[in-house]
């Protein structure tokens, strides 16, 4: 059996990040969050962004025991690519802020 070796540091910031640090299930969006292997491990034996997806304790089991199936995560994961692709920079920035700033009802723009 391979052993498997940590994911890069880096690759688990992009996957975090594209979900906002939160759980990329959009009714669920909690903390903390683990990375989860769409498609598992034992079988791609290596870690991609586009197989990873950040997921809290909770959904990350349902997950692993199919309670949650691996096509609605892959469908979750491909609404993430949308939203991260229809806005820019700019606008992520913004949207990041409210995440990040729940009480926040406005932003001041320079
Ligand atoms: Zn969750």
């Amino acid at each position: 059996m391979n052993k498997r070796p940590a994911i890069p540091a880096a690759l688990v910031r992009e996957v975090k990040m594209e979900s906002g640090h939160r759980c990329a299930i959009p009714t669920c969006k909690q903390t903390p969050v683990d990375l989860h292997h769409i498609v598992p491990w034992e079988t791609c034996q290596k870690h991609e962004f586009d197989n990873l997806i950040a997921l809290c304790p909770n959904c990350h089991r349902r997950a692993n025991d199919r309670d949650i199936d691996r096509k609605s995560i892959k469908m979750y994961k491909h609404n993430l690519s949308i939203v991260n692709s229809r806005y820019g920079d700019y606008e992520r920035r913004i949207l990041q802020y409210f995440v990040d700033n729940s009480d926040a009802e406005f932003i001041n723009l320079p």
